[in-house]
This record gives C-alpha cells, structure tokens and sequence, in this order.
C-alpha cells in the first residue's frame, strides 16, 4: 500500500518509520522541513510518567491567579475566533477529577507503550540526539504543593505508574549537586528515575535520514494546498508542487491539522497552544543539571541535551500569532538563574517558540473518523506530551493500516 504521511513533525516521521518497517511504500509531505513545527524546540522530556492532563481539578482553583499574574505561564488573548472559544468551554468541561483521573490511565499505558517503541527504534537505528536516561526532579516549594503531588504520585502507583519517589531537599541536592547553588526555597520532589531525555529535532532528522536510505519518499517545501475526495475515499492531496495520490493519507499536520480536515468536513477539537524554549549553549559555563528537572511554581522544564540546556515552559491560547516576545525569553532565563546561577548569564541563548496541537482533554486524535474518508488516518492533537506519546500514537495508526509484511519488534 503507498501511504502518504502528511507533516514531518515526530508524529509523521514515527508514523513513516513504522509504516516502512511495515512493508508500505511510504512519502512524506511537509511545506518545510523535519522537525519545523513544535517538535524543533521542545522541552527535549520523554515524560512517561508525567501525563496528568492540563485539565485537572485543581485548575478551577488556581485559574483566577493564573489569568490576572502578569508573570503567570498561562496567557488567554481571547480571539474573533468560535473554535477558541469552544476549545476552552471544551477544556474546562474536562476538568474534573473523574475525566482526569480516566485521561491520565490512557495516558500512561499510551506512553508505556510510546517508550517501547521509541527505545527499540534507538537501540536498531542508534540514532545521535542526545538521549539520556537520568531520571526528573519535580520541585516543590510549598510543603502544600508537595504533599498534594505526593498523593497524585499514590494514585499513579495505583495505575500502574513507574516507580516514583518523594525525596527531601537534602535528597534533591545528593541527585542533582547543580541546584546546590539555588537560593530558592525547596521543600522537596518527586523523583523518577525512569524519565528521559533527548532533543526532538535530532531524532527528527536522524528519522529522515534513515528513512531516506530506506526509499521513503521526502516532499519537502510542499504545502498541502487541498484534496480530492471520489466515493467516501482520498485520492489525492493537492499541494503548491502539484498533486500527490496514495492508498491512505495519515494527517499529522500538528496545530495545522484543523485545516485538512476542515476540508473533508471535520471539525477536530484542537487548538494551537503556544509555548517557548531557550537553549543555552553550556560550554565553559557553570553548573548546569544532568537530571531533568521540573520547576513547579514556575511550570517551567529543563533537559540537559548534550553540551546544552533546553528550557521549556508557559501555554497561551493566542491564535496563531508565532511572535516570539522579549519578556516570555527573560522569564525563562530568570528561571533557569534562579535555579542554576551563572548559567544563563554567559551562555548563548537560543530562543524559540511552538504551537502545541492541543486538545480539551490532552487526549490525541488517533484514527479515522466517522464522518471522514476510510482511507484518511488522523494522528495529531499531543499537546504537551507529543515527543513522550509519538510512538505509541504511531504503532496505532500503524495497526489500522493492513501491512503487506510486519516486521515489529
Ligand atoms: C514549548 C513546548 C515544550 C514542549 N515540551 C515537550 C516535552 O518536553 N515533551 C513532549 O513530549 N512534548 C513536548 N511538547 C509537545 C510536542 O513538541 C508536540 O506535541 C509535538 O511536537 C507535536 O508533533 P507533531 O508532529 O504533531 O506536530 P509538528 O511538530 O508541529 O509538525 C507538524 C508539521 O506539519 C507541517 N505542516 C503544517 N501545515 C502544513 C501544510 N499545509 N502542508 C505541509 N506541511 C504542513 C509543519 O511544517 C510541521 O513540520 C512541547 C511543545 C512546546 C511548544
């Protein structure tokens, strides 16, 4: 079957990747190029046992603050725009502690199942992204928050969540000896020593170029422009290079994917959630952690990749608007000050900024849809986990694609 893989973000390229190994004769479309959507400049955290989704209880009490702090990481500019408005009646429809409680167990066994897939494609392809497997640090400053993650952490035990541990601030600075220098208050954390890390963009393009090797065929530079539809099935993508026929379309569009199905007649509950990264280039400069390290208060994240630091954090239901403002980059380099002073000072910054596909729930969309063609595959909408989730979204699409020869592990 040729199967046309439309975005070449980590959705689509983990999507490709198991589609060839499948046996399908595989193109890849992006209007740029490997890794130029949200999946360039993340927060580098394969976080499998971090998947509680953003719509919690919790946020009814703590969404007052969060809207009026000028230094809060969330950020609404309302917008002329239904589906905004929508999404965030959607969103605060989940919030509550029984949709919670059921996302989070989908989620766990989603990112198990994503773990799996991903470690096994590294230890075959060894691609070079700086993977590491130091664990997460979760700090806390209040002893509040800190008892509070203590019982989320009882209840992922309960799901079937990796092994966790509370640990005392004496225990923080025995795991990571870089936060020695932090004058900020530490109650304590929760300790993962399963999580990982590695830079996005790099298995992006390692993908690629695997997958280059292997036939696959790369449209890059090609904007998928329309389709065309003949009896309940795709025939064909329209695209500003002319048009591309396939068996099956997989739409892995990220924040974009709205707009595909928008022409088949869908209306998916997904919304660009903006974030930001800096990356500070580390050679010569002070202490900086070798475990991931979440700062709570801030929901701000930190993976060291390589001879770098990747910080990550705010959401804001913006639109589309891809500026990147000065302010959101100082108060990712305050933070990374705060907790590891001199780092940021002397180090190159690289700032950036991405668009979540984010759904009310934190939920992917993973499969066809009722109203859409039979040959039409959607895998997108991992907001804040999709690096964490690619691979186990992949292998589902996969299964829904007769293969002509498995060859999973
Ligand atoms: C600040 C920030 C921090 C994050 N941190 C983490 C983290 O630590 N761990 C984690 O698991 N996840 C994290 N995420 C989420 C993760 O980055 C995303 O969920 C993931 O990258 C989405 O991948 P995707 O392939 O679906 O979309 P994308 O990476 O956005 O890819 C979509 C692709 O589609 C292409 N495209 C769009 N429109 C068209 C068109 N018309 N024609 C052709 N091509 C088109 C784009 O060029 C792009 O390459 C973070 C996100 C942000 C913004």
């Amino acid at each position: 079957m040729h199967v046309c893989v439309l975005g070449a973000g980590i959705a689509g390229l983990s999507t490709a990747y198991l589609l060839q190994r499948d046996g399908h004769r595989v193109t890849v479309v992006d209007q740029a190029h490997a890794a130029a959507g949200a999946s360039g400049g993340n927060g580098a955290q394969l976080s499998y046992s971090y998947v509680q989704p953003l719509a919690g209880p919790a946020i009814w009490k703590s969404l007052p603050a969060l809207l009026l702090s000028p230094s809060s990481p969330l950020k609404i500019r309302p917008q002329l725009d239904v589906r905004q408005w929508a999404w965030a009646w959607k969103f605060l429809m989940a919030c509550n502690a029984g949709t919670s409680l059921a996302t989070t167990g989908r989620l766990l066994a989603l990112a198990a199942a994503s773990r799996a897939g991903f470690e096994a494609m590294l230890a075959r392809e060894q691609l070079a992204c700086d993977f590491s497997a130091t664990g997460k640090l979760v700090l806390f400053r209040g002893d509040k928050e800190f008892a509070g993650a203590r019982r989320q952490m009882a209840l992922q035990r309960h799901l079937g969540g990796a092994a966790q541990q509370a640990v005392t601030r004496a225990e923080v600075l025995a795991l990571e000896p870089a936060l020695a220098q932090t004058g900020e208050a530490i109650a304590g954390a929760i300790y993962t020593p399963s999580e990982c890390a590695a830079d996005c963009h790099k298995v992006c393009t390692g993908l690629e170029n695997v997958l280059r090797t292997r036939g696959v065929d790369f449209r890059l530079g090609t904007s998928v422009t329309g389709i065309d539809q003949q009896g309940g099935m795709m025939r064909a993508v329209h695209t500003d290079m002319g048009d591309i026929t396939a068996d099956a379309f997989v739409v892995a569009l990220g924040a974009a994917s709205t707009r595909l199905a928008h022409w088949v007649g869908i209306s998916l509950p997904l919304y660009p959630l903006k974030g930001y990264s800096i990356t500070l280039d580390l050679q010569g400069t002070g202490a900086a952690p070798r475990v991931n390290i979440t700062d709570s208060a801030r929901k701000v994240v930190f993976a060291r990749i390589g001879d770098r630091l990747r910080v990550a954090g705010m959401a804001e239901l913006v639109g589309d608007d891809a500026s990147i403002p000065a302010a959101r980059i100082e108060t990712l380099k305050t933070a990374a000050e705060a907790l590891f002073p001199g780092c940021a000072a002397s180090a190159a910054v690289m700032p950036w900024t991405g668009m979540r596909p984010a759904t009310p729930t934190g939920e992917p969309i993973v499969g066809r849809h009722k109203r859409g063609p039979a040959n039409l595959v959607f895998n997108t909408g991992h907001g804040a986990l999709g690096f964490t989730l690619a691979f186990g979204s992949a292998r589902q699409v996969s299964a829904l694609l007769p293969a002509p020869a498995a060859q999973h592990a």
